[in-house]
Formats: C-alpha cells, structure tokens, sequence
C-alpha cells in the first residue's frame, strides 16, 4: 500500500452565521486565507447550502482541492418558501444545535485522507459555540463580527445597558414617549449616540428577548477568542477602532474586504464562486451603461428588511415624484406577509426611467458611473460597500445595529440622510432630490468620495488592513 501524501498546510474551517450579510463577508475572508496558502473548509447551514445549489446549479460549490464546502443543520425545520429565516429562530437555534454537529464535522475532517488537518477555526462573532470546540481541539479561534466597529462597539456594551436599567424598557409607552431620545454618554467612542441609535434590539420590554440576550452574551464572549477581526478601515472608524482596540487587545481591522479581494487575480478558479442566496440579474448593469454619470437612484434594502405594503407604495410615489431615474432591487419576500403589488399608474408612469429586479451584483452596481445615491436600510456591508464606492445614502434602517450605522453615517461619516421610519412619499421626493441634486447631496458625495480614496488606500499593498490581514495571519492564525 502506498501512502497518500497529505499536503502540508494550514487548514483553516470558515463557519459564518447563515444569513445573508454574514456569509458574504466570510466567503470574502476565506477566499482571501486561500490566497495566503490555507487549505479552506467553508461551512454552510444544509439549508444555505441547497439554496445555493438550487440557484446555481450542482457544480456551483465544487470548489477547488484545498478549497471545500461542508454542511452543518441548523436545527430547524426548512421553511415552507425560499425565504429569510426568522432571525432570532435562527440565532436561537443555531446557538443551541449547532455545536455537536459541528464537533463532529472536525472530528471527520481531521481524519478524512487528502487533507491536512484543521489548524485554526473562523467563525461569525454570532457563532461563538465554536470557541468550545476549537478549545477542545487546542487551536485558535478568531471571530469575525460582521457589522461595523460602531455596531460591535455598541453590541459590547448591551450587557452595561441592561445592568444600569436602560434596557429592556419599563413598557410600550417608552418607545413613543421620548425615552429613545436620551443620550447615553458613557460609552466611550460613540458621542451624542441616542438610545433609538443603539442597535434596535434595546427596544423591547421583555427581559427574557432572546436577541437582546443573545447579542448580549455572544459580545461577552469574544473577550474568550484568540483574536477579533471587523470588516472596517482605522481611517472609517478610528474612535470607534480605538476603544474596541482597549477591550480586545487583537482587534484586526481588515477591510473593505471586496477591496482586499483584488490582490487575487480575476484568472482564479475562485473568482466565480458566489454566496448569494437569490439569483442576480446582471442585465441591470447594461441598463445602468445607457444612463447619465451619477444620475440613477439605487434602492435595495438588503436580505432580511421587510416592509408593509403601504410603505412600499409610498416609497413607489415618492421615487416617481422625485422625477429621478431609479434602480430597485424588491426581493419576492420585501413585502410582510405578502407579495409586493405595486400600483400600475407608478409603473406606467415611470417606466422610461425605471428598472426593477429581485436581486443584483451590488458591488458592480454601486461601482458603476451611472449611480448617483443610494437609498437602503444601512445594512453594514451595504454601508462600507457604498462609502467606498463614493455614493451617498438615504437611511430606512430597519433593524439590528443598521439604526448605529445610519447615525455614524449622518452624523461623524457625512454621508447620509435619515428617512423616518413612518415613510411617506413627500419625505422620500424630497430626500431623494436632495440626493441627487442638492447641495446637500452634492457635500455627501464629496466626503463619500474622500472615503473612497482612504478605503482603497487601506486596501492597498501595505495599507493599513492589508497589513493587519497579514499581521493576523502571522500573529494568530499560524
Ligand atoms: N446584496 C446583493 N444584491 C442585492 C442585495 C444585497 O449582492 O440585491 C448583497 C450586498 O452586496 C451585501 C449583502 O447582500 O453584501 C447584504 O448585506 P447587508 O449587511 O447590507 O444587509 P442585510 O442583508 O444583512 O440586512
């Protein structure tokens, strides 16, 4: 018998929370350790997994030798129609089921032939199970935490919220009385944040909130991983950057990562593996080709928003009143408990100027010459990839730490403008003008540009997060 030979690398496992805006950024990091030499275990929830094989065909996850796609359940039922999983279903689930299979997913590799044994574990800040198993193991851990450094920041402090009494609220009144208007102003790095600024799920009156205590916990325990990483640039969020910095002694900011993502050649066998759950329909790009410089509105509200049919009409009139050429992403599953209807009068109306689809390639759409802002729910890699594109935003924040993000963009980034939640179309024709034609839009997007530049800047060979991705790599994950 001869013996196989087992290539001698470092074998990296990437577990990303299972939604959408998690597992882009992590396909991101592990395509980016593949590049640096690992060997790449991706691991994704079964039902992500058949989502994206259903979508893409079954060769789409193929992979490559050393770069492998493996499932774990989350421990749920799969959901009657192609949709967002309820979030704090998920997180409770994959909090409590996740663990053993993943145990055993290690287990299997480490004595699967070919490949080299598992060396160090990346997984999402919200998947912290995976600390137990990398310690049992005796191997590094890093966490990724997904939303900015603001949101984080804000996330580590949810635990001191709910000891001084700020959190979970005395009762409904609470959400409409003023209260989310107080100013918290001992959380170091975040001036004049407002508890309605804080990620949303501050606002609840129950104590037993799992996402409240979910976020609460898995914030805690990041001071337990081997070292912390955020897909931020020092130059976006410095203040921020620095207190997380004195909290986690190895905080790596490592980001934009699509920018990062252009030191690999386009020529990889990598480049044409995608994590989008929804299928693109890169035509749009054609479309935006016949289209003046900066004169197209973009609207997406990313993965997880949804919204009432009401709102989607006045978000309809208010893009067809500002008279302005718009691009608008509405997912099958945008409208709650519905399908999204939009009145025939608006889409006779504005159809010379118009183009809708059900999802896009975001990153070539913020990059293109023909858009000029974007109106979204300030998801955060929808903010980083939009600030460091040059565009200016309109904010409907919908959930989690977006509520963080629009206020860092409108208040310290210069960037954006807030949209009120109870939306009606006057406010969105005339944010929108502004947008695209005021004075006001015209500063956003000279600051989003100064951005832009400082976000390739830090991309760039020996910029500041190319650095810290080699630094982590030595430092941590070798
Ligand atoms: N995205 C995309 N096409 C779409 C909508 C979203 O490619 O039509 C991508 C977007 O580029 C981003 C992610 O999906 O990387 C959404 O993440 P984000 O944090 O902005 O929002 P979430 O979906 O988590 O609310």
């Amino acid at each position: 018998m001869g013996s196989y030979s087992v290539p001698n690398k470092p074998h990296a496992v990437c577990i990303p929370y299972p939604a959408q805006g998690h597992v882009n950024p992590m396909l991101m990091v592990a395509k980016l350790l593949h590049f640096k030499g690992f060997h790449i275990t991706f691991v994704n929830t079964e039902y992500n997994q058949k989502r994206l094989l259903n979508i893409r065909g079954p060769h789409a996850l193929n992979g490559l030798p050393d770069f492998r796609f493996e499932t774990v359940p989350d421990g749920l039922p799969p959901p009657d129609i192609i949709a967002t999983q309820d979030i704090p279903t998920l997180c409770d689930s994959t909090s409590k089921h996740c663990l053993t299979p993943f145990r055993q997913l290690l287990a299997r590799l480490n004595v699967s032939s070919g490949i080299p044994p598992v060396t160090c574990i990346v997984s999402d800040g919200c998947m912290s199970f995976t600390l137990e198993a990398a310690q049992e193991l005796g191997i590094p851990d890093v966490l990724f935490w997904t939303p900015g450094a603001c949101g984080f920041l804000a996330y580590c402090h949810y635990r001191q919220l709910i000891e001084k009494g700020f959190t979970p609220l005395k009762d409904e009144t609470y959400m409409t009385n003023g209260y989310l208007d107080t100013v918290i102003d001992w959380i170091p790095g975040m001036k004049n944040i407002r508890i309605r600024d804080l990620p949303s799920f501050v606002r609840t009156t129950d104590p037993n909130d799992i996402m409240l205590n979910f976020l609460a916990t898995e914030s805690e325990r990041s001071a337990k991983a081997s070292a912390i990483m955020v897909n931020t640039f020092d130059e976006l969020e410095h203040d921020v950057v620095k207190v997380l910095s004195s909290i986690f002694p190895k905080l790596y900011t490592i980001g934009p990562l699509h920018l990062l993502l252009n030191h690999i050649p386009q020529s990889s066998p990598l480049s044409s593996i995608s994590s989008n759950l929804w299928k693109e329909e890169p035509q749009c790009l054609q479309w935006l080709d016949s289209k003046e410089p900066k004169s197209v509105v973009y609207v997406n509200f990313g993965s997880i928003t949804v919204m009432t049919a009401n709102q989607l009409v006045e978000f309809a009139w208010g893009l067809a009143n500002s008279k302005q050429p718009f691009f608008w992403i509405i997912r099958p599953d945008l409208v709650k408990g519905d399908s999204a209807i939009l009145p025939p009068e608006f889409i006779e109306e504005t159809k010379e100027r118009s183009l809708m689809a059900s999802w896009s390639p975001q990153e070539s759409v913020l990059n293109h010459t023909a858009i000029g802002g974007f109106l979204t729910h300030s998801g955060w890699n929808s903010t980083i990839e939009s600030i460091s594109s040059g565009v200016p935003m309109i904010s409907w924040p919908f959930f989690a730490e977006q509520q963080t993000n629009c206020r860092f963009a409108c208040t310290q980034w210069g960037t954006g403008m807030e949209i009120d939640n109870d939306v009606k179309r006057d406010e969105v024709e005339k944010l929108v003008r502004e947008l695209m034609e005021g004075v006001k839009g015209m500063e956003m997007r000279e600051k989003a540009m100064e951005f832009k530049k400082k976000a390739e800047e830090a991309a760039m060979l020996n910029g500041s997060s190319f650095v810290n991705l080699e630094n982590l790599i030595k430092e941590v994950l070798l």
